[in-house]
């Protein structure tokens, strides 16, 4: 199986060298002359949503010779990901780790520092720039690959046609051959309408990246990814943090189990409070306060929890209305997720969608290779992406990091399998750096030793996670990768000596 994704992806790349000659075919830029394309001259490949699946798409379309445009209403481009996700989060979640570390972990590495204080403006206004940053270099791809780059909120008229309310006002219509619809996702409501957000208070991601005081007291509803990295900046910054999430585990979808475990208590070492199987049952203003209504999961005794400010991380959905999908024949599934097939292709034939505003996880890495694979299956009929190896991360101190199966599902599912883990605290270089939280965990089957999932939870967890990826691509087993050289003394020795682990023994432990 593997291998014939392979076969077909070396032949899609052949087929693609084969198939595109030019680098461009002479695609005029949103300013120029030329204007946008008309019925006589359309577009070969109209992008709605400039995030990472949408710009991707473009760019690469673009570089294939598709005469392309990129429709984005937001006002800048890089979507969820680099304008209120991905990359704010990650400045946060970085600075707010360095001024932690000053305070509670500088002294015994012998570095005694005094008068640290917190300047939560400039720490907001770095976050600001690395945005910033970001998106005029995504501006500035478009510029070089000529993407045509439209501001505005598109709807279809029909599959090949589109309209565009311009954020600089007026309206315009532009004909295309094919369409990715790359229009993302948006925060979910809480369920029920029970709480309403006002991003001030009672915050979503969003908010929560914007918050101008530390609160004193943040109850986070949800303990996913999003509302376990976002709580963990503002405990780190000096709010009193708690965790509500209706289920028993933290981590959302995805985790190991024995690794959720851990990640617990190593986030309740540092100070986070959590109530699992606790349902959150409403959150409302009093006396400048926000009351949490919780009852446990199974129902009973109700309980009330007092914050200053309430993260709402109850989730996303997608973002797939009010483009008129009706007139392009495109369909969506009880979850307003565009339908697709395989090769992204919608109801319509000439319309493909990507990224959050379809099936899969929600991920930033998950839609670019969507974005690319969808526009090669436009120029070969060739395209792929391996959804058995995208890996998920999440930005704590330690990181965690996984791609694969977990424990659990391949207990569910009767595979037998072996296990091979390593601690950080076995590890020369984590020790050095006085880092050993965590574990590499390893799972292989048991007949082939083949990779089948590889679970981390430590330092550097989120760029060590790659290697799995690389390996489980190429179909490795574990002993290909503890037969493999790691550079002493790095923390990805951890990494070798728990596939080790899962076919024989490790050396240092
Ligand atoms: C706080 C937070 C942290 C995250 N951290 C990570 C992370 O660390 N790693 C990771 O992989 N993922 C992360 N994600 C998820 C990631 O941001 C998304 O999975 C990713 O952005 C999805 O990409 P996309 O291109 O499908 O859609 P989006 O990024 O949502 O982009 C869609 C774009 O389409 C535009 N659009 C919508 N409708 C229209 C229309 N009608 N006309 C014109 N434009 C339109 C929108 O304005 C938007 O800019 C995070 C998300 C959040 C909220």
């Amino acid at each position: 199986m593997l291998q014939a994704q392979r076969l077909s992806s070396r032949h899609a790349r052949r087929s693609l060298q084969r198939l595109s000659p030019h680098a461009s075919v002479g695609v005029g830029s949103w300013n120029s002359s030329r204007g946008l394309a008309t019925p006589s001259e359309p577009y070969d490949l109209v992008v709605i949503g400039a995030g990472p699946g949408g710009y991707v798409a473009a760019i690469k379309a673009a570089q294939l010779g598709f005469k392309t445009a990129c429709i984005e209403k937001r006002g800048s481009v890089g979507g969820t990901c680099l304008n209120v996700g991905c990359i704010p989060s990650k400045a946060m979640l970085n600075n707010s780790h360095m001024y932690h570390q000053t305070q509670h972990d500088l002294q015994r590495r012998g570095i005694d520092v005094e008068g640290v204080k917190l300047n939560l403006p400039v720490m907001l206004k770095a976050k600001e720039q690395a945005v910033a940053g970001l998106t005029k270099g995504v501006e500035g791809l478009f510029k070089n690959n000529k993407v045509d780059y439209i501001k505005g909120d598109a709807s279809f008229i029909s599959s090949t046609k589109l309209s565009v309310k311009l954020n600089d006002g007026g309206e315009t219509e532009i004909d295309t051959k094919n369409v990715i619809i790359a229009t993302g996702s948006e925060v979910a409501p809480f369920p029920g309408g029970a709480i309403t957000i006002d991003e001030e208070q009672i915050v979503s991601s969003t908010g929560a990246l914007e918050l101008t005081q530390v609160p004193k007291k943040m109850v986070v509803i949800g303990g996913g990814i999003i509302g376990l990295e976002m709580g963990t900046v503002w405990s780190r910054l000096g709010a009193e943090v708690t965790v509500v999430e209706f289920l028993g585990s933290i981590g959302g979808a995805g985790i190991d189990d024995e690794v959720s475990k851990q990640f617990q208590k190593i986030l309740t070492k540092q100070g986070m409070k959590f109530k699992l199987n606790t349902k959150v049952l409403s959150a409302e203003k009093e006396n400048g306060k926000v009351v949490v209504k919780t009852e446990s999961a199974k129902g009973g005794q109700t309980e009330t929890v007092e914050a200053d400010v309430v993260l709402v991380a109850v989730g996303r959905r997608p973002n797939t209305e009010g483009l008129n999908l009706e007139a392009a024949g495109v369909k969506l599934d009880e979850k307003n997720r565009v339908i697709v097939d395989s090769q992204f292709n919608t109801a319509a034939p000439n319309i493909k969608c990507i990224g959050d505003a379809t099936f899969g996880p929600m991920l930033a890495h998950k839609a670019e290779e969507e974005g690319i694979a969808a526009v090669e299956y436009f120029k070969t009929g060739h395209g792929h992406v391996n959804y058995a190896a995208i890996p998920s991360v999440v930005y704590t101190h330690p990181e965690v990091a996984w791609v694969g199966k977990t424990e659990q599902e391949l207990k569910a599912d009767g595979v037998k399998y072996n296990i091979g883990k390593f601690p950080f605290l076995a590890n020369s270089r984590a020790k050095t750096n006085l880092d050993t939280d965590g574990f590499v965990k390893f799972i292989a089957e048991k007949e082939t030793d083949r990779i089948l999932g590889v679970h981390i939870i430590g330092p550097n967890a989120g760029e060590m996670i790659s290697e799995a990826v690389l390996a489980m691509e190429y179909g490795a087993s574990s002993e290909d990768v503890g037969r493999t050289t790691h550079a002493h003394p790095t923390l990805s020795e951890a990494f070798k000596e728990a596939a080790m682990a899962a076919y024989g023994k490790p050396i240092h432990m």
